[in-house]
C-alpha cells in the first residue's frame, strides 16, 4: 500500500488539556487512517498508485480528490500543533503577519472571525501568496489551498466536529483557544521559506 499514517510528531497525551488523548485517538487512529485506508484502496492498481500524495490532490477529483486531499490537511495539521507551541509568534512570520494585517492581535482576530464563521465541516489556514501577503482563509471538506495557484499553506486549523467535539462538544470558541496555546510557529516559520 502506497500511503502509511504518520506516527504524531509528538506524544499522544501531549496536547492535553486543550486536546485530549481521546481525541487524538480517534482523530488520528480512526479518521486519519480512514482516509488512507479508503485512498489506498482507490487507487490500488491505478497509475494514480506509485504517484506523490500532493501531485494527486492536485490532479484527482471525486473520492479520490476528497481521500487525499484529507490525508494531506491532516498530515499539515498535526505539524500546526505542538506541546512547545503557542505564545506570540517570532521571527520571519512575525514580520509577514506585522505586514499583512497589521498586528498579532488584527491577525488573530481576523483568523478566529473566519474559523468561527466557518459553516460544517471546513478548515480554517493561513496561507501566504505569490505577493509574500498573507492571507486567512477558510476551505469546505476537504478543499485545501495547495490546488489554489500561488497558495502556499502555512498553518491550518480542522475545524470538523471530529477534532473538538469529545472535549469541547458544540464549543467551538473552546477549541480555538486551546489552538493558540498549541499553534506551532516554528512550523509556519519552515513553509514561509518555501
Ligand atoms: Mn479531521
Amino acid at each position: 500500500m502506497p500511503f502509511n499514517l504518520p506516527p504524531l510528531p509528538y506524544a499522544i497525551d501531549a496536547l492535553e488539556p486543550y486536546i485530549s488523548a481521546e481525541t487524538l485517538q480517534f482523530h488520528h487512529g480512526k479518521h486519519h487512517q480512514g482516509y488512507i485506508l479508503k485512498l489506498n484502496a482507490l487507487i490500488d492498481q491505478t497509475d494514480l498508485a506509485d504517484k506523490p500524495l500532493e501531485e494527486i490532490v492536485k490532479t484527482a477529483s471525486g473520492s479520490i480528490f476528497n481521500n487525499a486531499a484529507q490525508v494531506f490537511n491532516h498530515n499539515f495539521y498535526w505539524l500546526s500543533l505542538s506541546p512547545d507551541g503557542g505564545g506570540l509568534p517570532h521571527g520571519g512570520i512575525l514580520d509577514a503577519i506585522n505586514a499583512s494585517f497589521g498586528s498579532f492581535e488584527e491577525f488573530q482576530a481576523k483568523f478566529n472571525d473566519c474559523a468561527m464563521n466557518n459553516f460544517a465541516s471546513s478548515w480554517t489556514w493561513l496561507v501566504k501568496n505569490t505577493d509574500e501577503s498573507l492571507e486567512v482563509i477558510s476551505t469546505s471538506n476537504a478543499e485545501t489551498p495547495i490546488t489554489k495557484d500561488g497558495a502556499t499553506p502555512l498553518l491550518v486549523l480542522d475545524l470538523w466536529e471530529h477534532a473538538y467535539y469529545i472535549d469541547h462538544r458544540n464549543m467551538r470558541a473552546d477549541y480555538l483557544n486551546g489552538f493558540w496555546a498549541l499553534v506551532n510557529w516554528a512550523f509556519a516559520n519552515q513553509n514561509l521559506t518555501k
